[in-house]
This record gives structure tokens, sequence and C-alpha cells, in this order.
């Protein structure tokens, strides 16, 4: 494979050759890269905005991660924080800093990633920063979303009564990362065995190119359903829903039995002897949206097969419970997701 040095090009050539096909979607970008700054118009628009930093060997492993996925993923977990705010996703800038282990080839496919996902939901690059670093990558996205003023939907708002949704499915991508390293963990024992992933495409994809949730946001608008409140799950759902009931000053009771899981997750969960539930509750990663809704909207919810009521929320303030199937109450327990494995 052919290795371009990126001192051959300098830091201006190189974020020309980055962005020579960068290309302007939203009548609101006014002015995009190649000036001191980006300009926006908001049309009489709210502007939302998020931010995240990703650090190899804590957030990602380039061992296993492919560079044009992590450009993908990057983007992708800035526009899910836009949707959890119930806004539309319009522009992002992105900046990275690198160490001389990458070629210009390898920034290449990182930007193809980034570039699939500007494409997929409709957003410009707009601007960035680039660096070097005496070792390793470093990744920062910013991402800004607009929102029909006062629409916007924040962790405060549920109220006794109101309904807990989740998009999708939980506790893949966890599952997938929990393969990824025991397949790393077997080929530095005996790099000579390679790691067969086919028939674990579901979960990896999962951990490795997960998507945001713009079919849900967008399925809000067109039955006018308003959320009370919405987050996304990156960290996990107990730790989500804990976040909700903290700041709406509520409790909540979910369901064992209503936890969406993917068919491949439970398989795979039992081959490794780990309990489907537990990583549906504590696995991060999965970038679906958790949200609740007044009761009168339920009809409207079940039309959507990819939304699942779980639950629902108590006056019990912090109180955060899940019944199992066997009719067991169980306190829900905010374990989280390390980072940093
Ligand atoms: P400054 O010296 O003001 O920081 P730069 O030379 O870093 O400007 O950037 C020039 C233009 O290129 C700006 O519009 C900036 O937003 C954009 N840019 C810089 N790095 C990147 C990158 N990695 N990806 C996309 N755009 C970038
Ligand atoms: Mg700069």
């Amino acid at each position: 494979m052919e290795r371009t040095e990126i001192n051959s090009l300098g830091e201006f050539g190189l974020i020309d050759h980055l962005t020579r096909n960068n290309e302007t979607r939203q009548a609101s970008t006014i002015l995009s890269v190649g000036d001191d700054a980006a300009v926006i118009d908001t049309f009489g628009k709210q502007t939302v905005v998020s931010t995240d930093l990703l650090i190899e060997g804590i957030h990602f492993d380039l061992m296993y991660t492919p560079l044009k996925h992590l450009g993908y993923k990057s983007v992708v977990v800035n526009l899910s924080d836009i949707y959890a705010m119930n806004a539309v996703p319009t522009q992002i800038t992105i900046s990275i800093a690198f160490s001389n282990r990458f070629s210009v080839e390898a920034l290449d496919e990182f930007y193809e990633g980034v570039y699939a996902a500007c494409e997929k939901y409709n957003v410009d690059l707009i601007g960035g920063d680039t660096s070097s670093s005496q070792k390793g990558f470093i990744i920062s996205v910013t991402a800004l979303g607009e929102v029909v003023p006062d629409k916007f939907v924040t962790r405060k708002g549920a109220q006794k009564g109101d309904l807990i949704c989740v998009t999708g499915f939980l506790g893949g991508a966890f599952l997938g990362l929990t393969l990824l390293e025991r397949e790393k963990k077997i080929y530095l024992e005996n790099p000579g065995v390679q790691p067969d992933l086919e028939n674990e495409s579901y979960i990896v994809g999962r951990l490795l190119k997960p998507e945001a949730q713009k079919e849900a946001i967008q399925f809000l608008q067109d039955n006018d359903i308003m959320p009370t409140s919405m987050m996304d799950v990156s960290d996990g759902l107990s730790s989500e829903i804990i976040h909700i009931c903290r700041q709406s000053q509520c409790g909540a009771v979910i369901y064992e039995d209503k936890l969406p899981i993917h068919e491949d997750s439970r398989m795979f969960a039992y081959k490794l002897e780990l309990d489907p539930t537990m990583c549906a509750l504590n696995g991060g990663e999965d970038y679906e949206l958790v949200f609740t809704i007044k009761q009168e909207d339920y009809e409207k919810m079940v039309l959507n097969e990819n939304i699942s009521v779980i639950g629902y929320i108590t006056e019990d303030i912090e109180k955060t419970k899940i019944i199992t199937k066997g009719g067991n109450t169980y306190d829900l327990k905010a374990q989280g997701w390390n980072h940093s494995k």
C-alpha cells in the first residue's frame, strides 16, 4: 500500500487535500471551510451545539477499528447528541491531531467515513483544526443542529405517569466490544490465528458502525409527539434513566421483559454466559434514544415498531426499579460504562 508522508503536503496542503471534495447541503451554511470561521444563518430557529473528544487507547482501539468506521462513528456519536435534544443536525466541525505514524492515506480513509456520515445525515463539514501529536490519534467533533424555538427536549421534564420509551435494540455494542477484545487477546498471544467474526457481524457492526436515530426524531415530529424528556444511550440504559430521574426529580419502573434485545445479541450473551438483560441495562455505546412521553401519546407510539415502551415514571424521587420476568423488583444501578475498558 502506498504511503504519502503528511510532511510532503504541509498543513495547508493537507487541509486542502482532505476537504477538496467537500460539499455543502444545508441552506444555512453561508460560508464553509477556508476562512477564519464558518458562517451560519439560523432562519429564526434555535441552535443546538454539542462537542465530543475521542482519544486513541481510551475511546477506540485501532487494532480492530478500521479508520473509515472510526470517521463515521466520530460524526455519528455527535449527531446522536443533537437528535437527543429533539433537534436536526446541520453542520459539524472536526479537529484532529496525529503522530507521524499516520500517513495521508490513513487520514483519507478516516475522512471517507466522515463524508459518508455527512451524506447519510445531510450535514455539512464546515471547518476544524489540524495538529500533530506526540503519540496517537485525537479527534474532536462539534455538531450544530437546529430546532423550532423552544421545541428542544432536555433531561428534566419527565413527570409521574409518563411512559418510558427506547428506540432500537440495547446491549449489542457492548457484546461487540467484548468479542473484539477477546479476539485481540487471542491474536496478541498467538498472531498466527486469524479472528473469525463472520457469524457475529451484527454485534460487531453495532460497536464499529453505530447509527444516530434520525428516523425516530422524524417520527416524533410527523406524529406531533413532544417527549417530556430525552437523552441518548451512550453509557447504558440504567445510567441514562437514573440521569433523567435525578434531573426530573422523579422515579422510574421498567420491565425486564420489555427490554429490546436483538436475537443475535441474546445468543452471543448466552455463549459467553452473560445475562442479556445486564448487557442491555449496562452496556454502552448503543446510541439509541431513551425518552418519556405523556400517556395520551401511547396509541401513536405503538405504531412505530422500532420503539419499545419499557416502563413508566413514578413520583418516588430518584427511586429507579426494574421488575424481572419472575416478578421480583430490583434497584437499577448506574454501572454505566467504562470507556477505558
Ligand atoms: P486557523 O489558522 O485559523 O486555525 P486553519 O489553517 O487551521 O486556520 O484552517 C483553515 C480552514 O480549514 C478553516 O476553515 C478550518 O476550519 C479548516 N480546517 C482545518 N483543519 C480541518 C480539518 N481537519 N477538517 C476540516 N476542515 C479543517
Ligand atoms: Mg487551525
